[in-house]
């Protein structure tokens, strides 16, 4: 009988592993999770993969019940609470109202920067000012309302004259349908006068919230929250909202913000978004209302 060497005999140290390489493969060439599927059972019934659970008896069950009850309530509430997001505190009364004097005291000439005669140019512009600056818009608007001054002229008006009208505002073919359409809707619907409601507004083809709450607030004198990408922003830094749809944000400040200032509110907060805290770098050291500012969110600052 041929003698064993003695590396051969010499027996593997329990838990001992080969550097690099994991569990040994039962059979080359199989990989490991087949060879974990073949070994859940065995053709004779023995199971040599990992064990069933013991079903609990009643007298088990009874005799573990708080132990088990507090695992299943364990288990599936700890990621809950790991996800849920940590309560909004609404910011205090007397903090924004300091906040709101502040942005008075700064911004005491904040008006709309929109140029506009009548209710339809502000409406009009508002649509052109998408994606746009108010200059811009101001530069175009002259002549877009010298060839078409009112609604009936606009949603006749030939739409690749109007395209090329409005073409340095960007986006104007959408921005050309948008005007098409809402003057077609102000002709069929309202005489040709723009509506006085947010309801009548937004029905109008090409009209959104914020359109309609700019057309009320600063045309109609109806207070109007507008809520841009400024808005939103800010809104979040001061803690007035957590919010980022804007519709949602409207609706947390209007208990914040007095009703007659819900129009200047807006042109604070974006004359504030465009001077001072701008969405990369806000100038926090500079910031007229920074003492009642939390700053939520804002890592670079200067
Ligand atoms: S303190 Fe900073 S983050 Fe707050 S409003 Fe002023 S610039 Fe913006």
């Amino acid at each position: 009988m041929a003698r064993k060497s003695p590396r051969s005999r010499r027996k593997p140290a329990p838990g001992a592993r080969v550097p690099g390489k994991g569990r040994a493969r039962a059979t080359p060439g199989r990989t490991r999770v087949a060879v974990a599927r073949r070994t859940k059972a065995t053709p004779g019934g023995a199971r040599t993969g990992p064990k069933k659970k013991r079903a609990v008896s009643s007298r088990d069950a009874s005799k573990h019940a708080p132990k088990l009850a507090g695992k299943r309530a364990a288990t599936p509430a700890a990621p809950a609470a790991a996800k849920r997001p940590r309560r909004f505190a609404p910011p205090a009364p007397a903090r924004v109202a300091a906040l709101l004097a502040g942005l008075r005291a700064a911004y005491p000439d904040a008006r709309c920067e929109l140029d506009f005669r009548s209710p339809l140019h502000l409406l009009i512009a508002t649509i052109l000012s998408a994606q746009c600056t108010d200059e811009r818009v101001n530069q175009v608007t002259p002549k877009l309302f010298a060839r078409y001054p009112d609604a009936r002229s606009l949603a006749g008006a030939d739409p690749h004259e109007l395209e090329t009208i409005i073409r340095s505002t960007g986006f104007y073919r959408m921005k050309a349908r948008a005007i098409l359409s809402c003057c077609a809707d102000i002709v069929g619907k309202h005489g040709g006068e723009v509506p006085r409601t947010l309801e009548s507004l937004t029905a109008l083809r090409g009209v959104g919230r914020k359109t309609a709450n700019v057309v009320l607030g600063n045309a109609y004198g109806i207070p109007g929250l507008v809520v841009d990408t400024h808005v939103t922003r800010l809104a979040n830094r001061f803690g007035l909202t957590r919010e980022r749809d804007a519709v949602k944000i409207e609706f947390a400040l209007m208990p914040l913000v007095p009703r007659g200032d819900w129009t200047l509110f807006s042109h604070w907060l974006i004359l504030h978004g465009r001077r001072v805290c701008n969405a990369r770098k806000p100038n926090c050291s500079g910031c007229p209302v920074a003492a009642h500012c939390p700053r939520v969110g804002v890592t670079v600052s200067c």
